[in-house]
């Protein structure tokens, strides 16, 4: 009898455990996002950082490179990070299960701002080894989470990790010194423009490189002409198209020409 109520506690026991991680696997809401927020290991929390790790073991110095990321962030853009919507603590986890690094819902994040982001274990090893500045894209997108403009929103990411990293990896663009992508014409007219972004920038790796790399450059040709405060009125502003001709005195059109044509 004794044995039966042991064996019987040990398959409940064991049964449990298989539908809780199964569920955790794929989280509550079903999505991968939610599966990794479940089932992350606190590793280390810091006076902004926490980092997790899901599926993946991630060494506890992550956490002073994210807290110096963090203060880095603040200081280029010149901004505060909105604790009142985000919460006090940026969470990161470090996951086999991520594909493309990204933050809480990723391009609707403003739907659902949360201050959580995702790294793949190559953003990770990269940030460990201050090759790959996309734990610092990520950030970014954190302390810019109101955005209008998809183009803006990548470029300003891109250009605060290259201006904390010069040369560095970051999201789909290889760095150190590679030669610029080639830029199609249609990925010009999305630009500082309000437009969603292009159905293949998730399917294709080639045009997607280009893309960042058009808004990344867009971006520093802005900020440098006018500083990051001129910049950031652009950012917040709902229609950039004629924020662009207000602040900065020239056309969408004429910025993206000067900016592409401008050696950065
Ligand atoms: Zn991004």
């Amino acid at each position: 009898m004794k044995q039966l109520v042991l064996l019987l506690t040990l398959l409940l026991v064991v049964g449990t455990s298989i539908t809780e991680s199964a569920v955790a696997r794929r989280g509550a809401g079903g999505g991968v996002d939610e599966g990794i927020v479940a089932q992350g290991r606190l590793v280390g929390s810091g006076k902004y950082v926490e980092i997790y790790e899901s599926g993946v073991k991630i060494d506890p110095s992550f956490l002073k490179i994210m807290e110096g990321a963090y203060e880095q962030v603040e200081t280029v853009t010149g901004l505060k990070f909105d604790t009142a919507t985000l919460g006090p603590k940026v969470r990161v986890y470090v996951s086999d299960a991520v594909q493309i690094s990204h933050v809480w819902k990723a391009y609707d994040h403003p739907s659902d701002p949360r201050a959580i982001i995702f790294l793949n274990l190559r953003a990770y090893s990269g940030a460990m080894s201050g090759t790959n500045a996309t734990h610092i894209h990520e950030l970014a997108h954190l302390f810019t989470w109101r955005y209008n403009s998809h183009t803006l929103r990548e470029g300003i990411a891109d250009y605060v990790a290259l201006r904390i990293h010069p040369g560095a990896a970051v999201g789909p663009n290889p760095g150190g010194g590679e030669a610029p992508p080639d830029i199609p014409p249609e990925i010009l007219e999305h630009l500082g423009t309000t437009k969603p972004p292009p159905g293949w920038l998730s399917t294709d790796p080639v045009r997607r490189r280009a893309y960042y790399f058009a808004s990344r450059r867009f971006v520093g040709y802005l900020v440098e002409m006018k500083g990051m405060e001129t910049f950031m009125k652009l950012y917040v502003s709902e229609n950039p198209e004629t924020a662009i001709r207000s602040l900065y005195g020239i056309s969408r059109e004429e910025a993206v020409q000067a900016a592409l044509t401008a050696k950065h």
